[in-house]
Formats: structure tokens, C-alpha cells, sequence
């Protein structure tokens, strides 16, 4: 079966040849079934319509209308029938076919055949050439349902006889005489029109498999001339193919994979742009100062060593987000969930974030609310929480106000931080969540950002099965909001 495998075939000329052999594979049978078979299926479906008629005859043997059911089977199948008592007398007769052997058949030798069924056990069947003759070798043996050769068209005839018995007890046999080959002329025409078919059907099947392999085969081809471009990194060819559904739906997939990867690439190009100017800026400063500190004793000031360690916080904070962003997206940290006051645990953030920005005349405040108690992984939803609170610090407005609001709603609690900036343009809202999604307008604070602030928040509730969002309005500030299931 080695040439089956056709492994490194196209699907073009795979197509054809599957396509072709099963053409093949149908003419084959039609050939065995019209050709070789038919005779010998003739014969037995001959052979079984007689043994039906004698049952049929033998079963009605006593009743009056027993005449016309042997007329009527006689013309039905195509069968000469005769009835005799065991004195060779004619009880019944219906001759139909011209060249019938039981009808040319002398006394003596319908007594003998009626002997010859007795010592079968009342059942016999025998072959007979047109001309009466009997094939005295296959005789009687062939009577289990055997079908003797008929190569030379001799023997086609049949005389098939059983003995019945009246409620008298009275014997008598019933002939039936069949011819059990097709006509001549029928398969004759059977065999020339199978000529014509065949060749026909093999023109045909050519055309057609090659018609169908190309039809199937070259969107198939196509799409994959314009993967390969997708491979080269050009994410801007056109992948639309049209052919068939599934190539429409592969090649809209192609298409909606090489817009993904683009975006992608373009993050990718703006991560390394943002995250090397991020690192840049705090290491050239550590770098700076620690030369200075190094080089010129009257720099070796606390306030140098300060802004060291804050660069250095900064760096640690970039790279930890990075880190964070890629543990969530894996999935290979589970959640830890416990039931803890969200209140208590944003009121001692907003103090520690209080204590941070203050310096720089920011405040935070959190507007009155009920001790509220989620089912939650405490450390997470904190990072979420804090992430938003920086964000409406570096982003709100001269009054350097931040409010967050807690509150149950809808079977949710609800967590919100309102700040007074300068508010989010419609076409960003939906970007602001993809990561390293940064925009062009620089922050109020000098605090620069790694783009991944949000992504992680959206990454975090949705694990949690919260909601997020922000509802904004360009110069009055933005409320970013998430909730989570009670
Ligand atoms: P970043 O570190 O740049 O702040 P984020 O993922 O936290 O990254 O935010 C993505 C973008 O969303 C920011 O660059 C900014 O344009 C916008 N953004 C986030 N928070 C606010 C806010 N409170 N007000 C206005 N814009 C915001």
C-alpha cells in the first residue's frame, strides 16, 4: 500500500487520483456484476422463482382454481408447468415457451424423471442442452443450489420437478420447465452499451477529477503563497481568498492572525522603544550621581543618595510590572482567595500613597463608606487598586485631588477613582487596556509609565470574574471603576 501514501504529492494530483480510483473502483463492479456475474445471478434468481411457483402449485394442490394459478405463474415467469399422475397421465399443462422439452418429452421418459424425483426424496432438479438433451453429469447433484458451467451456452434449460400428494393420497409431479440463461441479444446489448459507459465514464472522470483537484487545490495553494508573506513579517498583504468556506474562514483567520501579530509587532517596536528610554533616563541619572558622588567628596550629599534610590525604585517598579504582566497572562499563579475587609485594605494604601505624594501637594480621599468585605486575593486586587490610585495621581488636575468611592451595588461591590485631569479622547478608551498601550500626552507628574498599569488591573478582575471600565470626559476627569462578585 506503499503508493497510497502519496506523502509528498500535492493535493492537487492526490485529489485526482482518489477521485479517478474511485471511478475505477465503480466501473470495476459495474463490470463484475454485468459481465461476470450476470449469468450465474440469473440462473439462481431463475432457479429460486421456479422453486417458489412449484411450492406455490404443490400448496394450492385440491383447490379448483388450480388451473388458473398454473396459467398464471406459467406467464408471470416465463416457465412451462406440467402435472402428471404416476401413470404419466396429463393432469394439468400450461405451454408457453416455444422450444419446451417437457412438452417434446415421450411418456417414458416423464415416468422415468417422476421415478428419478421419488429416489431424491421428491425434490429434483436437472439441466437440460435446448434440445432435450440431459447433462448427465451434473445432474440431480446440482439440485443443492450448485450452478453448473455454461461456457458454451449449452445446458440453460432446467426441469424442475416435485412430487405432491392430494388428500386422497393420490401422487402425482409437477414439471416446471424454465430457461435459466439471460437472451442473448439482452446481454449482448448489456456488454456494448458497457463499452460506451466505461469509456465514457473514464473521459468523464479524468475531466472531472482534474477539474475538481484544481477547483479544491488552488485557493489552498494560494493562501499559502500568502502565509508565506505573513512568515516574511508582511503583515500588510491582502489574505482574502475566496473559494470555498472553510478556505474563506482559514484565509479571514489568516488575515485577523496577521493584524494581531502586526499590532503586536507595533507594541512590541514602541515596548522597546518606551521601556529603553525608561531605563535609560533612571540609569544614566544612577550612573551620573554615583560618579559625582564618587568623584567629588561634596557631592557624596544624602539628597544625591536619595535620588539613587529612587531611580532604583523606579527600575525595580518597571521590571516588576513587566514580571507581574507576564506571570498573570501564563497563568501559572492560581489565586489566593480569602475573605478580607476591602475597605480597611484601601484605606491603609491610600494613607502609605498619602505619605508618598503629599510632598507634591497630591491628596487622596476616601468618601465615606460601610466596612465592605470581599471573597478576593487580597495582594492582587491591593496591586489593581494601587495601580489605579498612581494612575489618577500622575494624570489628575490642578487641584491635585483624587476621591475613591466604595460601594455595593447589584449583588457587586463597586470600587471607584475619580480624578479631575484632563479625561481620556473617545478613539483610546478601548486601547488603554492593551499592554504597552501608552498615550502620546505626557503625564502631569514626572512619573513616566511602563503601559502595563491597566492591562494588569484588566488581567486581575477579569480573573476574579469583575468588570472594569472607566467613564471619562475630555477636561473634567476620568472615573476608572471595577466590581467584583460579592
Ligand atoms: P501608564 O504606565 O502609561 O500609566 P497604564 O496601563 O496604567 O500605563 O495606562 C495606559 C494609558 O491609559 C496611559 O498611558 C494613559 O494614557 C491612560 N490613562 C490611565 N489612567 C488614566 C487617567 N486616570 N487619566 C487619563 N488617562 C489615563
Amino acid at each position: 500500500m506503499r503508493f497510497l501514501c502519496l506523502k509528498n504529492v500535492s493535493i492537487k494530483w492526490k485529489l485526482f487520483f482518489f477521485l479517478l480510483l474511485f471511478c475505477s473502483v465503480l466501473l470495476a463492479v459495474l463490470w463484475i456484476f454485468q459481465v461476470v456475474l450476470l449469468d450465474s445471478i440469473y440462473k439462481n434468481i431463475k432457479i429460486g422463482e421456479v422453486k417458489n411457483s412449484a411450492t406455490a402449485i404443490v400448496s394450492n394442490i385440491g383447490n379448483d382454481n388450480l388451473k388458473t394459478l398454473v396459467d398464471r405463474i406459467s406467464s408471470e415467469n416465463d416457465v412451462c408447468i406440467e402435472i402428471i399422475t404416476q401413470n404419466g397421465q396429463n393432469v394439468y399443462t400450461s405451454h408457453i415457451l416455444p422450444d419446451c422439452i417437457i412438452h417434446r418429452m415421450a411418456v417414458f421418459d416423464k415416468l422415468s424423471l417422476y421415478a428419478r424425483t421419488i429416489s431424491e426424496g421428491g425434490e429434483l432438479l436437472e439441466y437440460y442442452d435446448r434440445s432435450g438433451f440431459r447433462d448427465s453429469f451434473y445432474q440431480s447433484r446440482d439440485f443443492a443450489g450448485r450452478v453448473p458451467p455454461n461456457d458454451n451456452g449449452l445446458l440453460d434449460v432446467i426441469i424442475y420437478s416435485r412430487i405432491m400428494t392430494n388428500e386422497a393420497g393420490e401422487a402425482s409431479v409437477v414439471l416446471i420447465n424454465s430457461v435459466v440463461s439471460p437472451v442473448s441479444a439482452t446481454v449482448k446489448t448489456l456488454r456494448y452499451e458497457l463499452y460506451f459507459i466505461t469509456a465514457f465514464m473514464l473521459i468523464f472522470a479524468v475531466v472531472l477529477a482534474f477539474i475538481i483537484a484544481r477547483h479544491v487545490s488552488r485557493p489552498i495553494v494560494k493562501l499559502t503563497g500568502k502565509a508565506a508573506h505573513l512568515s516574511a513579517g508582511d503583515y500588510d498583504a491582502d489574505y482574502s481568498v475566496t473559494g470555498y468556506k472553510e478556505i474563506e474562514k482559514l484565509s479571514s483567520t489568516l488575515g485577523l492572525a496577521a493584524a494581531e501579530l502586526d499590532k503586536v509587532e507595533h507594541l512590541r517596536r514602541e515596548l522597546i522603544a518606551n521601556i529603553s528610554h525608561d531605563l535609560r533616563t533612571p540609569l544614566s541619572l544612577i550612573s551620573g550621581y554615583a560618579q559625582a558622588m564618587r568623584d567629588l567628596p561634596g557631592e557624596n550629599t544624602p539628597e544625591n543618595a536619595q535620588i539613587i534610590v529612587d531611580e532604583v525604585e523606579r527600575l525595580t517598579a518597571l521590571v516588576g510590572d513587566v514580571l507581574n504582566l507576564s506571570k498573570l497572562q501564563s497563568g501559572v499563579q492560581s489565586l489566593n482567595v480569602s475573605l478580607y475587609s476591602l475597605t480597611q485594605n484601601v484605606m491603609q494604601m491610600i494613607t502609605r500613597l498619602n505619605e508618598l505624594v503629599r510632598k507634591d501637594g497630591y491628596l487622596i480621599e476616601l468618601l465615606p463608606c460601610d466596612d465592605i468585605y470581599v471573597h478576593a486575593d487580597e495582594s492582587r486586587i491591593s496591586q489593581a487598586v494601587y495601580n489605579l490610585l498612581t494612575n489618577a495621581v500622575n494624570y489628575t488636575g490642578e487641584d491635585k485631588r483624587v476621591y475613591v468611592c466604595l460601594f455595593r451595588k447589584d449583588g457587586r461591590v463597586w470600587l471607584e477613582v475619580r480624578d479631575t485631569g484632563e479625561g481620556i479622547p473617545d478613539e483610546n478608551i478601548t486601547h488603554i487596556w492593551e499592554r504597552y498601550y501608552r498615550s502620546e500626552s505626557n503625564h502631569k507628574r514626572a512619573v513616566t509609565g511602563s503601559g502595563l498599569g491597566l492591562s494588569i488591573v484588566k488581567q486581575i478582575i477579569t480573573m476574579h470574574g469583575g468588570e472594569y471600565g472607566v467613564i471619562s470626559a475630555l477636561g473634567e476627569g476620568s472615573t476608572f471603576y471595577f466590581n467584583l462578585p460579592i
